[in-house]
């Protein structure tokens, strides 16, 4: 049973010094009950204590790392059910599938391995491949060693043949990877595999009473990590087996569920996949395995992942300041926005794909877009001014001529006050409909 906030308290130093960031260590306390920090945190505990409170500091979702010389992917670790209390961790990887006998797994590689989306800043890309034994272990190692010179990132092999598995394992050396899968009839073997390979290990079974007495033998034998498929006929089926695994390790603190999930949502019905897919982002898997590959399917779920796992309480920001677009010359126009990134890169996108040059000023707005930053005294007339005085923007034109966003139309008379030999324009409220305003209005 877990430790609760009161018991824990007693196996702290309870000197309230203040260094974990609490003002108490009762509130620390509370907090680790609530796994919403970590015991390291703290510098002051005995060596007696951290044992004692092990189990209790231990992470929920135990932190499942995959590794090979073209990255890492680290899921688990997640303490909360909803984004908002907290924040989610670490993305779900995304992986695609490729079967050992498809005639066309270089291409499908290929392909996967080059695309990428450029979304505020980030490139987004899959994370790796499952390769899926469909024959013998020569078959699935040529498979393996085909993927291997396209692309270094990590994989997943599938395969219940313990044989096979083993050749495919063999194949590859000095990374870890996740084997999938093992069950009721292969376990053993598949936790011998595991543990002399150091990978990880999929547990698959149809309840969760199955699944939970898989992963305790499997842990007699040696083997930590490991992720769960509960195998589910339905979306609704994958949906409630996902929440429950989540639940019972958040709430219930039951370890033997206490791991990563996976969802191959190519499984079944092949039109359902994306949608499979996107739920399994959303609602709780650690892996997403994909069987097909097309940018118009990627690219959401790309992006739907990694709006899901920002921090809600760090929007992310760019650096504020004065950003040239299309070598804008001394009489092109300033364009002002908040330093929101989201913000930021609507109105960099547009204004570049337009083709016109402009100087856009980002200010310090704390990370929010435009109304929420104006609403909350972070954008305004004073703000606005500081910036275009900072950055020294009147020494780059020589029209000082200014266009504030549409929704903050409110604040040109005041910025009259603060820049009175400026020319305030009011702009559209949609970075969108920049280009037409900027060609018809300036
Ligand atoms: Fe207490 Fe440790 Fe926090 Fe200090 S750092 S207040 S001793 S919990």
């Amino acid at each position: 049973m877990p430790l609760t906030g009161i018991q824990i308290y007693k196996l702290l130093p309870r000197t309230n010094c203040k260094e974990c960031g609490f003002p108490t260590c009762l509130a620390f306390a509370m907090k680790l009950s609530a796994k919403q920090v970590e015991l390291a945190a703290c510098p002051y505990v005995t060596e007696a204590s951290k044992t004692e409170l092990s189990e209790s500091a231990a992470p929920p979702i135990r932190l499942i790392s995959l590794k090979a010389a073209g990255g890492e992917v680290k899921v688990g670790n997640e303490v909360v059910m909803f984004r908002h209390e907290k924040t989610f961790y670490n993305k779900p990887g995304l992986f695609l599938r490729v079967r050992d006998d498809d005639p066309d797994l270089h291409s499908k590689v290929t392909a996967a391995q080059a695309f990428k989306v450029a979304y505020v800043g980030m490139d987004l890309t899959l994370d790796g491949f499952a390769v899926q034994a469909t024959g013998d272990g020569a078959k699935f190692t040529a498979a393996i060693k085909a993927v291997r010179e396209i692309s270094k990132r990590p994989l997943i092999l599938i395969s219940q043949d313990t044989a096979v598995a083993g050749a495919g394992l063999q194949a590859l050396s000095g990374e870890t990877v996740l084997l999938h899968g093992a069950n009721a009839s292969n376990w053993e073997g598949m936790a011998s595999l595991a543990k002399s390979h150091s990978a990880a290990l999929t547990v698959v079974a149809p309840t969760l009473d199955n699944l939970a007495e898989l992963t305790e033998k499997i842990k007699s034998k040696g083997v930590e990590d490991m992720v769960l498929q509960p195998e589910a006929s339905s979306l609704g089926g994958s949906l409630a087996l996902g929440t429950q695994i989540r639940r019972l390790a958040l709430k219930k603190n039951f370890r033997a569920l206490g791991y990563p999930t996976i969802v191959l949502a190519g499984d079944g019905d092949n039109a359902r996949e994306n949608i499979a897919a996107a739920q399994a982002i959303a609602k709780y898997a650690g892996f997403v395995v994909l069987d097909h590959f097309s940018p118009a399917a990627v690219y959401p779920l790309l992006v739907l992942r990694q709006n899901i796992y920002t921090d809600p309480q760090k929007p992310i920001q760019v650096q504020p300041g004065i950003y040239e677009i299309n070598s804008p010359k001394p009489e092109s126009p300033v364009l002002v926005t908040t330093n929101f990134s989201i913000t930021y890169f609507s109105v960099a996108n547009e204004v570049e794909g337009s083709g016109l040059p402009a100087w856009l000023v980002v200010t310090d707005a704390e990370g929010m877009s435009v109304l929420t930053a104006w609403a909350a005294g972070k954008f305004d007339a004073e703000r606005i001014a500081k910036a275009i005085k900072g950055f020294n923007v009147a020494e780059k034109v020589s029209r000082k001529r200014m266009v504030i966003p549409g929704h903050v139309a409110v604040l040109s008379g005041e910025l009259e006050g603060e820049l009175p030999d400026w020319e305030i324009r009011v702009g559209p409220r949609e970075a969108v409909d920049l280009p037409a305003f900027m060609k018809q209005a300036l």
